[in-house]
């Protein structure tokens, strides 16, 4: 596995090098969640959000290496490995090569790691942070790797591709057991009533396959991002990185459906107020709040007010919008400006201190 693409890295100027480190990140992506739906979310939201709680806001852009529109899988693993890649692709380089990820470079330097999506947890977003696999559909592979890492939390859907797979007869939470994870799932218990104190590891299943809508009652964001935030907080004292997803904010793009994006961005932020609070008290955790890229290609039309937004769409697919990031705390204010979404990945680098 490449530990760095070096030709794809930047040079670190010195100002940045003597900026304070953080110990801890916290990496939110609204999946999908470009201007108009972060400006849908504020308007239908009472003018309110807590994105805007951040002072420094830059544009990324999201395209991939053989699409100008990108896709999820392009788009979180130019920000978890630091490498402008092709759409479908995991982990992986444009050669297909495995490329070290920041979750695995932070495990590595005994950080404790988490993911939290709410999509099924082999999805394209959370699994460009853990996996290596040439095709995001590869769901069953997806799954084997988050066993070959030592992940310390996991929460979202996908129950199947870990324990009923097609690929071989191993059952993944059979093998997480062995290896010292509690493992639960919506079946079994709610996600409220699981006690994250006294655990080693943690991994839930929030669904067989793709969790509900916000809408249709799925409501384990903001818990598992509370909790996932203490657990790894205690989990080492070398601190954490978090990365969790507004996995569903583009499938109400997708759907060309306005009311579903809307209340999937507002969930979304409600988390982001999470992660803000968390890092104002903590002092050592950079925030960063982006997306992979805008879908729908989405605007606020005519017949809009205050409370109710009149949505409108041009595709069902992606578009190659600039994307907005947003950070704060340690290190936050490299991330002012426009710069390709590889940078996000240096960028965190940078302020965790790695050489
Ligand atoms: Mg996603
Ligand atoms: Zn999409």
């Amino acid at each position: 596995m490449l530990t760095c693409n070096s030709s794809q890295k930047t040079t670190v100027p010195s100002s940045i090098r003597d900026m304070p480190v953080a110990k801890n990140i916290i990496l939110l992506i609204g999946d999908g969640m470009g201007i108009s739906q972060i400006s849908a979310g504020l308007y239908a939201n009472k003018n309110s959000l807590n994105l805007e709680r951040f002072k420094i806001v830059g544009f990324h852009k999201s395209y991939a290496s053989n699409n100008l529109i990108p896709d999820s899988a392009s788009g979180a693993t130019a920000f978890a490995c630091g490498i402008k890649t092709y759409t479908g692709a995991i982990g992986v380089g444009p050669d297909s090569v495995a490329v070290e990820s920041i979750l695995e470079e932070a495990e590595s330097r005994n950080k404790a790691t988490g993911l939290i999506a709410t999509s099924s947890i082999v999805h394209a977003t959370p699994a460009s942070f853990i996996a290596h696999q040439v095709n995001r559909a590869m769901y069953e592979a997806i799954a084997a790797d988050f066993v070959k890492t030592d992940i310390d939390y996991f929460v979202g859907g996908g129950l199947k591709y870990f324990e009923r797979r097609v690929l071989d007869d191993r059952d993944l939470s059979v093998e997480f057991r062995k290896k010292g994870y509690t493992i639960s799932n919506f079946l079994v218990e709610e996600f409220s009533d699981i006690d994250v104190f006294g655990i080693k590891k943690l991994g839930y299943y929030t669904a067989d396959n793709q969790p509900l809508s916000a809408e249709a009652g799925r409501n384990y964001l903001i818990p598992s991002l509370q909790k996932g935030i203490q657990f790894l907080k205690l989990r080492s004292k070398e601190g954490f990185f978090l990365m969790a997803e507004g996995s569903q904010i583009d499938w109400g793009g997708h759907a060309n459906n306005s009311d579903f994006l809307v209340t999937e961005m507002i969930e979304f932020d409600k988390a982001i107020g999470i992660a803000l609070s968390f890092a104002e008290r903590n002092k050592e955790t950079l925030v960063i709040v982006t997306a992979d890229h805008e879908c729908g290609g989405y605007s606020i039309n005519q017949g809009s007010k205050m409370g109710k937004i009149v949505g409108a769409f041009t595709t069902v697919n992606h578009t190659a919008d600039l994307i907005p990031v947003f950070a704060f705390g340690p290190g936050a204010e490299q991330f002012s400006g426009i710069y390709e979404n590889t940078e996000i990945y240096h960028k965190m680098r940078n302020a965790f201190g790695f050489d």
